[in-house]
């Protein structure tokens, strides 16, 4: 089993199309910063630049009202997922109000994980999930249970972990099923943190729509 880890990667500058959490968003000419559809209406915070094959995603979330509004529901219209095309981005104007940007940009570094199949003969309630032992064995030293899991900010493609089928988002403009593209989490340091409430938060886009949607568990 592979998978694609996004590891912190100390600072990055706030305006580079480098994988990133923080920042500034980098957007096609016109894109104007994304507002709330469930709380106050104020804008969302920016909470990562990826790169993916066909462009790039833009996640942001709303952390205005945090607890109270609905931010872990892809269609509350509390977070949003962009998928802009790789070229002519620039950097958005922020709005002067509202919690929009993280206080760190935090660049991210890909490292694909090959975990050894004998792993898999563990007898857990539940299968084994690629992602949770990537996370876990990240680092890890042969008598720890845990690795270095906070330096792991996520991964980029495979299956979503451990979410019920029930949870899994339908894209909003062709109703379609979507594909997983990214785990996100919450971050390093609570200096750098993005605010997922403890959870873990999933990534999905519809290729052929070019939308995204995000949720966390
Ligand atoms: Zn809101
Ligand atoms: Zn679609």
């Amino acid at each position: 089993m592979q998978t694609t880890l996004m590891i912190y990667d100390g600072a990055a500058p706030a305006d580079s199309d480098v994988a990133r959490t923080g920042g500034v968003p980098l957007a096609p000419a016109g894109f104007t910063w994304p507002m709330c559809g469930s709380c106050c209406g104020g804008p969302l915070q920016f909470f990562a630049h990826l790169p993916v094959e066909d462009g790039v995603l833009s996640v942001f979330v709303c952390q205005n009202d945090p607890g109270a509004c609905e931010f872990w529901d892809a269609t509350s219209g509390a977070n949003r997922v962009c998928l802009f095309p790789r070229a002519d981005l620039q950097p958005v104007a922020v709005p002067e109000t509202g919690v929009t940007l993280l206080p760190a940009t935090s660049a991210i570094r890909a490292e694909v994980v090959t975990l050894d199949p004998e792993m898999d003969d563990a007898q857990d309630e539940l299968a084994p999930d690629a992602y949770d032992l990537a996370r876990s064995g990240w680092k890890r030293e042969p008598e720890e249970r845990f690795g270095k899991q906070r330096e792991v900010l996520g991964s980029l493609g495979g299956s979503p972990s451990y979410l019920e089928d029930d949870r899994l988002p339908t894209c909003p403009s062709c109703a379609g099923t979507m594909e997983f593209a990214a785990h996100l989490e919450e971050g390093i340091s609570a200096q750098v943190a993005m605010n997922l409430g403890g959870q873990l938060g999933y990534v999905f886009i519809c290729r052929a729509c070019r939308e995204g949607a995000f949720l966390t568990d």
